[in-house]
């Protein structure tokens, strides 16, 4: 097992951030060959210091809805799908031992940590929520809810398709205005580097944001990914917790 820390070069003390990889099995309980997943994230969370049945999870809708997190919600989605957290695309909380995750399978998860309060997000943002914009969304919550300052915040990102293989409609032009890069007529989109902008626009500085520059669809045999393997794609987890 190898557990990548997106936030690693922060040096947090109190907080546990991690994601998953193809080796530590199919962390979804609804997407891919769900027999065995408990047990992955039981043992890839373990490894952590994350108690499986405390995670708090949501049924992800590529929006750009994201639910504060209290002992309430803890444990929703931790054991079965259903309990997930409906409409939910990101987590934010201030509290302690309540392990906050997306899954993804090429889609980007976004991790945030605020030393002032502390306090914690995650998000998933594939294309459908960079261009809604969910990094500034979970931006402004922050700030909303914990008086959370976008310059102090400490963003790391997750493993995502990348613009070496993510190729996109022509019409996405005009959706995104940048972000987009041409070859040999074809169009590929850099989600990483579309969050980042949203990241920096809301606020955030360039040096607070860390990205691994890991791509799910090349580096396939490592990651899962959906464009690569469709339906029978696994998800990885990415979890953060404040302790
Ligand atoms: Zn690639």
């Amino acid at each position: 097992m190898r557990i990548y820390n997106p936030l690693e070069k922060f040096g947090l003390k109190d907080t546990v951030a991690a994601f998953s990889a193809r080796l530590d099995g199919n962390m979804s309980l609804s997407y891919g060959d769900t027999r065995d997943s408990l047990e992955n994230r039981k043992a890839f969370l373990s490894a952590i210091g994350i108690d499986y049945r405390w995670l708090a999870c949501a049924k992800q809708v590529h929006g750009k809805n994201i639910e504060y997190i209290t002992e309430e919600q803890k444990g929703s989605g931790a054991l079965d799908y259903d309990s997930s957290i409906s409409d939910t695309d990101g987590f934010i909380t201030d509290k302690k031992n309540i392990p906050l995750a997306v899954l993804t399978a090429d889609c980007l998860s976004i991790f945030v940590y605020d030393p002032a309060r502390p306090a914690i997000a995650i998000l998933h943002a594939g294309w459908r929520g960079t261009e809604k914009n969910v990094a500034g969304e979970g931006v402004r919550k922050m700030g909303e809810r914990f008086s959370s300052k976008p310059k102090e915040l400490l963003v790391g990102f997750g493993p995502s398709i990348r613009s070496c293989c993510f190729e996109v409609e022509k019409d996405f032009k005009s959706n995104f205005p940048f972000g987009l890069v041409e070859r040999g007529g074809r169009i590929f989109m850099d989600i990483a580097l579309i969050n980042r902008e949203q990241l920096k626009t809301s606020g955030v500085k360039a040096e607070n944001i860390l990205d691994p520059e890991l791509c799910t669809f090349s580096q396939n045999k490592d990651f899962f990914s959906f464009r690569k393997e469709a339906e029978s794609a696994g998800r990885m987890i990415s979890v953060i917790m404040l302790k």
